[in-house]
C-alpha cells in the first residue's frame, strides 16, 4: 500500500491527551491538560440550551451568526480600542486549533518562512509543516523568559511571510511588554510580514501584567490576524468556538480556509458567546482575580516542597523548576508523580521541537481550590522519599 501523509504518520498523540489518559489510569489529579474543573458561567449554559430549542439549528453563515461577529467587534472596541468591521473584519471558527489552522493557511505558500518562538503550543509546528512552510524557530530560556531580540531578529529574512506569537503565553505564563512587541512591530515592518496573534488567554492576566494585542500598536492593524477563545474565557473549553479579527483583505481568505476545514461552528454556542462577550466588566475582572488566588495558592505550596516556582503573569499555567527534587528528565519524573503522588503535570520538554531545557514542569491550576490543596497534599506525602540520588538510581 502506498504510504499514508508522512507528516502527519510520523506525529505523536498531543502531550495533553497522552497525560489526561494517564491521569485516568493512576486515578491521579490531573494539574496537566489546561481545561477548568467547574462548569462556566450557568447564564451561557442556559443561552446555549435556549438557543439550541428556538429553531435556529441549520447551517449558520459561513463567518458566523451576525450576533457574535458583533459581539466580537464590540470586545475588540471595548477591551483594546479596535475598530472592526463584523461583516468584514471577523471569523468565527470551531476553536482557536481552527482559526491558527485557517490563519496560517491564509498567509503561507509552501517555502514561505514562519518565525515560531519557543517554548510553543503543539499544533503551531505541525500545521506550519502540513502547509508547506518553513519553520524559523527562536528560543526564550528559563526562568525570566525575555525575548532574546538579536536572534529574533535573525530568524527574519526577505522569505519571513509571518510570526506567530502567543501572548499571554502557553506554557510560560509571560505576557509580552509593550517593549517587546514595539520590537516585533518593527520587525514586521521592515520585513513586509504579518503576525498571526494566538490571544486566547486574552482575559487571564494578573496584576502588574496587561495584555496588549500586538494589532494595536502603530503600524499593525493591517499585519495582524489576532485570534480569541470562547474556551478559555468563558472557561468552557469544549465549546469550541474562536474568533479571528484581521484586516479585510486578510479575512475574506481566512474565511476561505475555513470554508473548506470545516465551514461552520455550532449556531446554538455561537449565540451563547455573543452573550458571553456582553458580559460587564466585573465579569472579567472577576475571571482573573479568581484565577490570581488560584495561582498563588499552587506556587506558595509548590514553593513550601521546594520546587522552584517561575513567575506567572497570565494564562492558566505555573512552570515549576523540579531540579532539587529529583534528577531524571521531565517525561519520567512527570510520569512517576502520576503513577507514585498520583498528581499529573506536563513536561515541558514538550512544548520543544529540539532538545529542551531541562527540568521543569508545566501545573495547570485553573482547578478548585480544594482540589489544588488535594494534589499538594499528595505531592507533601511523595516528596520524602525522593532524593536526587534516589531519582537518578
Ligand atoms: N492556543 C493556545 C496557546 C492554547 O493553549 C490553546 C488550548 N487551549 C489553543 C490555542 C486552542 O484553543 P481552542 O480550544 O479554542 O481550540
Ligand atoms: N490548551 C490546552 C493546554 O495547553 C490543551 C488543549 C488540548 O488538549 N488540545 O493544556
Amino acid at each position: 500500500m502506498k504510504p499514508v501523509n508522512s507528516l502527519l504518520a510520523a506525529t505523536g498523540t498531543t502531550i495533553f491527551t497522552v497525560m489526561s489518559a494517564l491521569a485516568v489510569a493512576h486515578d491521579a489529579i490531573n494539574l496537566g491538560q489546561g481545561f477548568p474543573d467547574t462548569e462556566g458561567p450557568r447564564d451561557l449554559l442556559d443561552a446555549a440550551a435556549a438557543a439550541l430549542m428556538d429553531g435556529r439549528n441549520q447551517y449558520p453563515p459561513l463567518t458566523g451568526v451576525p450576533e457574535l461577529r458583533q459581539a466580537v467587534a464590540a470586545a475588540n472596541r471595548r477591551f483594546y480600542g479596535i475598530a472592526a468591521d463584523p461583516a468584514e473584519e471577523i471569523v468565527v471558527t470551531s476553536g482557536a486549533t481552527e482559526a491558527l489552522a485557517a490563519s496560517l493557511a491564509a498567509l503561507l505558500d509552501p517555502g514561505d518562512e514562519v518565525v515560531l518562538i519557543e517554548p510553543l503550543y503543539d499544533t503551531y509546528l505541525p500545521m506550519v509543516k502540513l502547509l508547506g512552510a518553513v519553520p524559523r524557530l527562536v528560543r526564550l530560556a528559563p526562568p525570566r523568559w525575555d525575548l532574546p531580540r538579536a536572534e529574533l531578529a535573525a530568524a527574519f529574512g526577505p522569505r519571513t511571510k509571518a510570526i506567530l506569537l502567543n501572548t499571554p503565553m502557553n506554557p510560560t505564563g509571560k505576557v509580552f511588554t509593550e517593549d517587546e512587541l514595539g520590537f516585533i512591530a518593527g520587525l514586521l515592518q521592515q520585513h513586509d510580514a504579518y503576525a498571526v496573534c494566538d490571544e486566547v488567554y486574552e482575559h487571564l492576566v494578573f496584576e502588574g501584567a496587561r495584555h496588549r494585542p500586538l494589532m494595536t500598536l502603530p503600524g499593525m492593524r493591517d499585519r495582524c490576524l489576532r485570534i480569541g477563545s470562547a474556551g478559555k474565557t468563558f472557561a468552557l473549553t469544549g465549546w469550541k468556538v474562536g474568533y479571528v479579527t484581521a484586516p479585510r483583505a486578510l479575512a475574506g481568505v481566512v474565511a476561505k480556509a475555513h470554508q473548506n476545514f470545516t465551514f461552520t461552528t455550532p449556531p446554538n454556542l455561537q449565540r451563547a458567546v455573543a452573550a458571553g462577550l456582553a458580559k460587564p466588566d466585573a465579569y472579567y475582572a472577576g475571571l482573573a482575580a479568581d484565577l490570581a488566588l488560584r495561582r498563588d495558592l499552587l506556587a506558595a505550596g509548590l514553593r513550601r516542597l521546594g520546587f522552584g516556582v517561575l513567575p506567572v503573569q497570565g494564562s492558566y499555567f505555573i512552570t515549576a523548576d523540579y531540579t532539587a527534587l529529583a534528577a531524571e528528565d521531565d517525561v519520567a519524573f512527570c510520569r512517576r508523580m502520576t503513577e507514585q503522588a498520583r498528581v499529573t503535570a506536563i513536561p515541558l520538554s514538550a512544548f520543544y521541537a529540539g532538545a529542551a531545557p531541562q527540568g521543569f514542569v508545566r501545573f495547570a491550576f485553573c482547578k478548585r481550590p480544594e482540589v489544588l490543596e488535594a494534589a499538594l497534599a499528595r505531592l507533601a506525602a511523595w516528596l520524602p522519599a525522593l532524593t536526587p540520588a534516589a531519582a537518578s538510581a
